[in-house]
């Protein structure tokens, strides 16, 4: 009789979740506590309706919408669902009606305790504290027994059934859990429903910036002609400024073309080459900066002959990209050392430094088109590099550890014709 009345009360009260589910908007909160209030408040008379009368208290799941109100919906949805309680409770009357309602109340002292953290906290723990309120409430229960017997002069008088006390803890438990993760499915399927649209919104937007790059790149070039004209035939003090502005001139074509090149690579003239040309051909175009900077650039290569059918170019420029900044990241007497390995069906480029290294928060971010953590950085550079090895199929991680260095890990398919000619 009692597990039948508790798992008819555990369907009650998942109930008002899965109505709610059509009412969830976009700040992942029930958006009309007043109704959630309503919903839940049903849910607890419900339950309240099909109770298990025993030990002269009435056994039912009526507190599990109330915390769930207080802790999904907020203080007005909760307030709502245990005015509801507590005046059912006054109308069903009985010897306990004390008891219910202070029962009610303490039980509600935890979520209302709760709320303002709760949201603060990540979803396994937001089920986790909701299951806990749950337990609470069950303490409170047995509590009140306790009390209810010593008022009758019996403190220790057991005559309920353990099996009974331990169903109900455990009905009321599995109820609760089961209503938090639904909220929380609920809440992870409309935050990814909010994430597909800001993508969609960014996509449009890049390809927005990307035909004004394209614009804007032609009248540059027309002044850059123009300039370089001049300063040919000038002799005095504006040579000097014609220089300057002919370098930032070539800076932020620079930045244009990479942003051109990330929106969409340009595999202009595919060719099959071997990657170890490439990699020593990169090494030497390198190899001033690192000097520069007194850092030490090394190379360990595998010299199989690893054959790749793609544009060389963009490949070069993808390596240049990853090896710059590991020199930039590296101080002075540090090391930067390339190294591949090759077997039939793909071949891996390892870029290891011995520099500063990125903390997870920052690895998370790499690859984030406009991030940078450098004065003069575009952070474009190792978007683009993604976005090339990704358009040759290739795949690139990082692993990183703050002042120890970091390894870049690119691994490249094989060039076969047919495969790759699309691109
Ligand atoms: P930029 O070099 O213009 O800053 P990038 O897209 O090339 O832009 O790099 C983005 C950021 O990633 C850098 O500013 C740097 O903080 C970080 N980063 C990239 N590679 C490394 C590395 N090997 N070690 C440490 N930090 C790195
Ligand atoms: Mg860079």
């Amino acid at each position: 009789m009692l597990a039948e009345k508790l798992l008819l009360n555990l369907l009650i009260t998942i109930a008002p979740v899965l109505f709610c589910s059509a009412l969830l908007d976009h700040k992942n909160k029930l958006n009309n506590p007043y109704l959630v209030g309503i919903l839940h408040s049903i849910a607890a008379l419900a339950c309240m309706t099909f109770s298990y009368a025993n030990y002269g208290f009435y056994w039912d799941l009526r507190y599990v919408p109330v915390i769930i109100a207080f802790l999904y919906a907020g203080r007005e949805a909760g307030g709502i669902v245990l005015l509801t309680i507590i005046i059912a409770r006054i109308l069903m009357g009985g010897d306990t009606v004390i008891f219910g309602i202070v029962n009610s109340l303490f039980t509600a002292l935890i979520p209302f305790l709760m709320m303002k953290k709760f949201w603060n906290c990540p979803p396994n723990k937001r089920v986790f504290l909701t299951i806990i309120a749950g337990g609470w409430s069950l303490v409170v229960c047995y509590l009140s027994l306790r009390v209810s017997r010593y008022f009758e002069g019996d403190l220790f008088k057991l005559d309920f059934n353990i099996p009974d006390v331990l169903l109900i803890g455990l009905i009321e438990t599995i109820a609760i859990a089961l209503a938090a993760k639904l909220h929380e499915g609920m809440i992870e399927r409309n935050k990814m429903k909010e994430e597909i649209q800001r993508a969609e919104k960014l996509n449009t937007l890049g390809e927005l910036a990307a035909s004004i790059a394209h614009e804007v790149r032609n009248p540059l070039t027309v002044v850059k002609g123009f300039l370089q004209l001049m300063q040919q035939q000038e002799a005095g003090k504006n040579y000097e400024y014609l220089t300057l502005v002919l370098s930032e001139l070539a800076r932020a074509e620079s930045i244009i073309n990479d942003y051109l090149n990330f929106a969409k690579p340009k595999f202009e003239k595919i060719e099959e080459f071997l990657l170890t040309e490439v990699l020593s051909e990169v090494m030497m175009l390198l190899t001033p900066l690192a000097a520069k900077q007194g850092v030490q650039l090394e190379s360990q290569l595998d010299y199989a002959k690893f054959i790749l059918f793609t544009d060389r170019n963009q490949l070069k420029q993808a390596l240049v990209n990853l090896i710059k900044n590991a020199i930039e990241a590296t101080p002075e007497g540090g090391k930067v050392t390339i190294h591949n390995k090759s077997d039939q069906t793909s071949a891996s480029i390892l870029i290891s430094d011995t520099g500063k290294g990125m903390t997870p928060e920052q690895l998370s971010r790499i690859g984030t088109l406009f991030y940078t953590t450098k004065d003069k950085g575009t952070g474009l550079g190792t978007s683009v590099s993604l976005r090339i090895i990704e358009t040759m199929r290739g795949k690139v991680s990082y692993q990183s550890e703050p002042g120890l260095g970091t390894i870049v890990t690119m691994v490249l398919p094989s060039g076969r014709k047919e495969e790759l000619v699309n691109i």
